[in-house]
């Protein structure tokens, strides 16, 4: 246990990331001091967040330094501490890095875990974690679903989009979910239960904005955006008066110069309204949305997936799913 290996930043990416912007390096551990202690991290989540802070742009966390271990939400276990009241064997949860050991203090993102209380302590980087609570807080604080509405979500079939679509139908809301591929399509419908799915795949904005129509014959009143690009173009054709949409993500265009969306003036036309958010603009209410999603979820009432990849030395390919389309849930790297 003297080393730690780290998956760190030593290029800045232009576009989609390369193999040579990381490096694995192994690095001495250091002493701790007190009020520290080490975690070895089980888990690393892989997020789609992650390639926002690869660039040295203005954002709502710094970017990650070059040399640094590449920044991501773990959970793991003390196997060290000189913190009072944090023992080896505790479970815990932050934002650390992607890297077998992280030397932490408490506070901030880091708090304990009760590993007994899920099946799987990878659950706290999913459905119990940030993404669950991203889905949570953006349904029923910023989007507030009504039974009967229409309810649109892109991204659909990844981590936030399918518990998304699961609220906003447990809230009595028409969803229809835009994926990636027929077999995305099929498993937003027979597995999440949303009520229609739109195929964005080899689709132009007029063939997707069609598409879009068949689904949402009668206007879409709610969105949920996680991509951006030509399908938020294509939805803004079909929103409603008093459309509310909630601006989650852009990941279409997080690996290119943003798209330029046209069909803005549809705001206008139908005095809707367009919120971004972040999920930490709601850290003060995160035990009251951990606690909804766990009765949801000890109910049976949502269903979620982990997409777990294994081994440190996997990270870039594991990570470059996530822009594939080829995580089935949320994308998670097994580290131990
Ligand atoms: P997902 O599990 O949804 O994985 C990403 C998915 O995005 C892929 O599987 C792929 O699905 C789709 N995708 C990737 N590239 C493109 C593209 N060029 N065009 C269309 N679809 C694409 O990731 P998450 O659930 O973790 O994140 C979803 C969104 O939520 C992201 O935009 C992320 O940044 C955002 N987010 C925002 C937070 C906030 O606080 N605001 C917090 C957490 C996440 P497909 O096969 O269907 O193409």
């Amino acid at each position: 246990m003297n080393t730690n290996r780290r998956f760190t930043l030593i290029a800045r990416p232009y576009g989609l990331p390369k193999a040579t912007d990381f490096a694995l390096v192994d690095a001495p551990l250091p002493d701790l001091r007190e009020g520290e202690f080490l975690i070895r991290n089980h888990y690393a989540s892989l997020d789609p967040a992650i390639r926002g802070w690869l660039d040295d742009a203005p954002s709502y966390l710094p970017p990650i330094e070059l040399g640094d271990a590449v920044r991501a939400s773990t959970v793991g276990q003390v196997e060290a501490s000189r913190a009072e009241g944090v023992k080896p064997g505790d479970w815990v949860m932050g934002l650390n890095g992607i890297e077998q050991y992280s030397v932490v203090t408490r506070g901030g993102f880091t708090h304990p875990i009760d590993a007994e209380a899920v099946p799987s302590v990878t659950n706290y980087l999913s459905a119990m974690g940030a993404v669950g609570l991203t889905a949570y807080f953006g349904v029923t604080e910023v989007l507030k679903p009504r039974p009967g509405e229409t309810f649109l979500i892109s991204g659909a079939a990844g981590a936030v989009g399918s518990l998304a679509g699961q609220l906003g139908r447990i809230a009595g809301a028409r969803v229809i979910g835009i994926a990636g591929g027929p077999e995305k399509c099929a498993r937003l419908i027979d597995h999440y239960g949303f009520d229609a799915a739109v195929d964005y795949r080899d689709k132009d904005l007029d063939q997707l904005s069609a598409a879009i129509g068949e689904a949402a014959p009668n206007g879409i009143d709610l969105v949920f955006e996680n991509v951006g690009g030509i399908g938020l173009d294509a939805t803004l054709l079909h929103i409603n008066r008093d459309a509310r949409m909630a601006l989650c993500g852009l990941i279409s265009e997080y690996n290119s110069a943003h798209y330029g969306t046209r069909n803005l003036w549809q705001l206008i036309v139908h005095s809707a309204r367009i919120q971004g958010f972040l999920v930490s603009d709601y850290l003060d209410r995160f035990p009251k949305g951990g606690a909804a999603m766990a009765k949801l979820i000890a109910e049976d009432r949502l269903r979620f997936d982990e997409h777990i990849e294994e081994g440190i030395e996997n990270a870039f390919p594991a990570f470059l799913k996530l822009f594939e389309g080829k995580n089935q849930g949320k994308l998670i790297l097994k580290l131990v």
